[in-house]
């Protein structure tokens, strides 16, 4: 079992009035396994993402990655935790607008202290992955929306790690754009990632074969498909 989140809940503070984000999440995911998180805006769908990438923690419960408690471990422990083994593809992916793909792509890299040429051959191999091979050189205002967001996933990849999360990538897509970024997460599950992904798009729900319905801060609904 990768992920396994037991009785998690988050709240946060606005002046002085508690909000539930998450009010009693239970949720194992086990390792390949090609999961959708749907529900309506405001659900908590993008605060359990935060929780599962290790960018934040429950105010209650537990977490456990690949074995380990997490919810405990110091806050740079918990980063190098989430560097290791977590791609995390944001809904407002944002790219250096000056830098080529291949320079974008081998930012993660460089945080993780790789080497220049190490850094080059595994951008490339990343985008090569997502099927930008052939855009290496160029800029983010050079290439469309479908290809921008390849970029990001590229990025999320080049640490090689076993998780991969979503959150709404195709959100900003025409519909061909966004089944293209699909076959891209598709394929990268059968590479045996672990793939979750945060979806408002039934049809997209629909290619994944567990889809976890997310109301009010708890899970509704669990199908696999
Ligand atoms: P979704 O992604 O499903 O739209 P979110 O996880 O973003 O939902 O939000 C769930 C609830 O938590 C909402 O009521 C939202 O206003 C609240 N919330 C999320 N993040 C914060 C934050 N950083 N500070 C305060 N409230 C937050
Ligand atoms: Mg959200």
């Amino acid at each position: 079992m990768t992920i396994a989140l037991v009785d998690v809940r988050k709240t946060y503070n606005i002046s002085g009035s508690e909000v539930f984000a998450l009010d009693g999440v239970n949720l194992t995911i086990p390792t390949g396994e090609f999961t959708a998180i749907m529900g309506p805006a405001g659900s908590g769908k993008s605060t359990l993402m935060k929780i599962l990438g290790c960018l934040d923690r429950p105010t209650v419960g537990s977490y456990t990655l690949d074995g380990q408690e997490v919810t405990h471990l110091t806050d740079a422990a918990l980063a190098a935790t989430r560097k290791k083994k977590i791609g995390f593809v944001d809904q407002n992916f944002s790219l250096l607008p000056r830098m080529s793909a291949l320079q974008n792509t081998t930012i993660p890299l460089i945080y993780a202290g790789i080497g220049k040429e190490e850094r080059y051959e595994r951008a490339e191999q990343a985008l090569l992955t997502v099927g930008l091979d052939k855009c290496l050189r160029q800029r983010p205002n050079e290439m469309s929306d479908c290809q921008r967001q390849r970029v990001a996933i590229a990025q999320a990849l080049v640490n090689n790690p076993d998780i991969i999360l979503a959150d709404e990538p195709t959100g900003n897509l025409d519909t061909k754009a966004g089944d293209e970024i699909m076959d891209v997460f598709s394929s990268l599950s059968q590479q045996g990632h672990t793939v979750v992904i945060v979806t408002h798009a039934p049809d997209i729900a629909r290619r994944m074969c567990r889809v976890v319905h997310v109301r009010n801060g708890r899970i509704v609904r669990d199908d696999k498909i």
